[in-house]
């Protein structure tokens, strides 16, 4: 067998004893003669895994008791539509920072799930420069650009935002906006679990698994049980938050496999020494690649402003596209893939997420000094 050194963007890396413990249990789960998938959700051998995945979020994030931990479906991209639904009143806005494509996703379906309910979205600030081709985003705002009506029902903001390489709160001096009593809401899909968190600066955090902590499937909600309780009845049940929530995530058959992958994710990165660990590593993983691309400006250049710079995805531009191509390529066939940047962008994307291995880093910085002095 020979594993790959795999840079994906998402679904990404996963940590190998996350891999091989699921190899382990793949057919005979707990000595029940049977593979987990197999299993009805509402047996105690799932809802043991169901309940240790929650448990390990809630421990690992340090998420307090005024908060909900769930399990939902259809991807981030169906939680763009679903918080809309559920905490724009008649009347109501929501107010949005767009700071890269996923932003601008979050904004526009929200835009039609709020209308369809009689609210309004607003933007509360925008990075972006140029039109079509040209739009870039290459920053974070500073706090004082974000413009919060206090009416609100929340601020959106894309903590991370995965195809531009922009994050949030990486520097000091680009913290995540102040909402003052406006809840803020956080697509944290490609930068969940990679560091401490203080949730209750949050009213709600979402993310799609297979970026940092599991493979496609399910998307982890930390919601404010207010928030929760306080949320529109007149959509459908399924599409309600306080379904999942009272129901353990149990409403409906939930992804039974992806959960179960979570909670050998989550008990890895326990086993590493949780969040704290896992942020040193992340940082020395990411400034291993700033710093090759600041020492060969001839080669390298990231458009991305300093104080904004992602840990978790690294993009970077060559001078010419052909030398991108080339680069890729070699990269490849010194078992490094998953570099090329994202369609709408171009360049090139290193995605460093937890399971991401320091060594590859070590591998991938070596070879871009390499290719630099080479030219
Ligand atoms: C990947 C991604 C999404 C979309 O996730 P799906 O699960 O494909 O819907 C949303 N937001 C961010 C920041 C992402 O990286």
């Amino acid at each position: 067998m020979s594993r790959v050194m795999n840079f994906n963007a998402g679904p990404a890396a996963l940590p190998l004893p996350a891999l091989e413990r699921a190899r382990e249990e793949f057919l005979d789960f707990a000595k029940s003669g049977m593979s987990v998938m197999e299993h009805s959700h509402r047996g105690k051998e799932y809802e043991a895994v169901h309940d240790e995945a929650i448990a390990l979020l809630r421990e690992l994030l340090g998420v307090p008791d005024a908060y909900e931990v769930l399990f939902v479906q259809g991807g981030a991209s169906q939680l763009f539509a679903q918080i809309p639904m559920n905490l724009v009143e008649k009347g109501q806005s929501a107010d949005y920072v767009v700071t890269g494509a996923w932003s601008e996703k979050a904004l526009s379906e929200a835009k039609v799930a709020a209308a369809m309910l009689g609210g309004g979205v607003k933007v509360a600030c925008s990075t972006g420069t140029g039109e079509g081709k040209e739009k870039s985003y290459v920053r974070c705002p500073l706090p004082a650009e974000v413009k919060v009506d206090p009416a609100a029902a929340y601020l959106h903001v894309t903590s991370n935002e995965t195809i531009h390489g922009v994050e949030f709160e990486v520097d000091p001096a680009r913290p995540f906006p102040q909402a003052g009593a406006v809840p803020l809401v956080a697509d944290m899909s490609s930068d969940f679990l990679w560091r401490k968190l203080d949730v209750s600066r949050f009213g709600l955090i979402y993310a799609g698994a297979q970026k940092n902590i599991g493979p496609s499937g399910v998307v982890v909600v930390v919601v404010r049980k207010e928030l929760v309780a306080r949320g529109r009845k007149d959509i459908p049940k399924i599409f309600q938050l306080r379904t999942p929530a009272e129901n353990r995530s149990l409403y409906n058959t939930p992804p039974t496999f992806g959960i179960y992958m979570i909670r050998n994710v989550l008990a890895w990165l326990k086993g590493l020494g949780g969040l704290g660990a896992m942020e040193a590593r992340n940082r020395a993983k990411a400034s291993r690649l700033y710093q090759v691309i600041d020492a060969h400006p001839g080669t390298y250049r990231c458009p991305v402003e300093r104080e904004s710079r992602s840990v978790m995805n690294v993009v970077f531009r060559l001078p010419t596209e052909a030398d991108e191509e080339r680069f890729v390529k070699e990269a490849k066939a010194k078992g490094m893939v998953g570099l090329k940047g994202h369609r709408s962008v171009g360049g090139i994307r290193a995605s460093t997420y937890n399971a991401v291995e320091p060594a590859w880093l070590d591998a991938l910085a070596g070879f871009m000094a390499d290719f630099a002095k080479r030219g």
